[in-house]
């Protein structure tokens, strides 16, 4: 490697890390942030099956794993964190995800959106003030063009990387998911939603370019919404990562950074794991 390129790697890397330091000492400073009128809700939006060892390196067989997308009340509005699938992969995923849809089958019908989702809870879609997007893969983002007014909030990382052939195709993005003329605020890692440390996202690079994991203070403690950063409870005890990576070491990193808040009191809310998924209360029931 060129000298300059090993310098310039050395300092992201030093960036990386003070992000990380970042996140890890806001979060604990943040103790009093807690709020009674922080409300969290769990949605399925959809299923996927794929090959384990795509999400295990090394596994063997088929899983069927959840779509989740998360509601957080708050009283200055209301947030999303991902948004599902799109309808049209539902009855149509070949022509809505093309080449994705050889590796993943789709169980998806209507009523599953997030938009019939939030009617089911008498929310209307277009109320919703911001879309937290972890990244931008089909099954987190699919669902952002039903939530046509929200502030989409993203790490800048990632929206750059949706917006760059090489990295798009690499990581198998789809404008058709994305592109909708939402307003975007691009953050840099850590980013408070509401400036009182209830809703703050996490920088959990690795997966993609730029994912992020959403921080959700409840005043029954702390929970961490993982998203990709960390498929399942395993995925956590193991370190054990999928097959494809955009950076194994970043993902590492997140992995400990999850490790690392959980040791601390945060519940992590791992991001498909189907047994997991089994504990967690769905809409209109609240997380508690
Ligand atoms: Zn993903």
């Amino acid at each position: 490697m060129d000298p300059r390129e090993s310098k310039l790697a050395m300092e992201r890397n030093q960036a990386w890390w003070e992000t990380l330091k970042g996140a890890r000492s806001t979060a604990i400073a943040r103790s009093s942030g807690r709020s009674s009128t922080v409300k969290l809700y769990a949605m399925t939006c959809g299923w996927l099956s794929a090959d384990v060892s795509s999400m295990l390196a090394r596994e063997s067989g088929r899983i069927r794993f959840p779509v989740p997308a998360y509601l957080i009340q708050h009283p200055k509005g209301h947030v999303l964190f991902d948004t599902g699938l799109h309808p049209a992969s539902g009855h149509d995923p070949h022509g809505r995800v093309g080449v994705l849809a050889n590796f993943f089958d789709i169980h998806f019908r209507p009523g599953e959106d997030i938009a019939s989702r939030l009617n089911q809870l008498e929310i209307d879609p277009k109320k919703i003030a911001y879309v937290v997007n972890s990244h931008l893969h089909f099954d987190h983002s699919g669902g952002n063009e039903l939530i046509p007014n929200a502030k989409v909030i993203i790490q800048q990382k990632e929206w750059e990387a949706g917006h760059t052939p090489e990295l798009m195709e690499a990581n198998a993005y789809n404008l058709q998911d994305y592109d909708h003329g939402h307003l975007v605020h691009q953050v840099h890692g850590e980013h408070d939603v509401f400036g009182d440390g209830s809703v703050v996202t996490i920088p959990t690079f690795g997966h993609t370019p730029g994912h992020q994991s959403l921080l959700v203070r409840l005043e029954a403690g702390d929970i961490v919404l993982a998203a990709d950063a960390c498929y399942f409870r395993r995925t956590l005890e193991e370190l054990h990562l999928p097959k494809l990576v955009h950076d194994r070491s970043q993902m590492l990193d997140s992995l400990l950074l999850l490790r690392r808040m959980r040791a601390r009191g945060a519940r992590i809310f791992y991001g498909h794991d189907p047994d997991f998924w089994k504990e967690v209360p769905q809409a209109p029931m609240e997380v508690l």
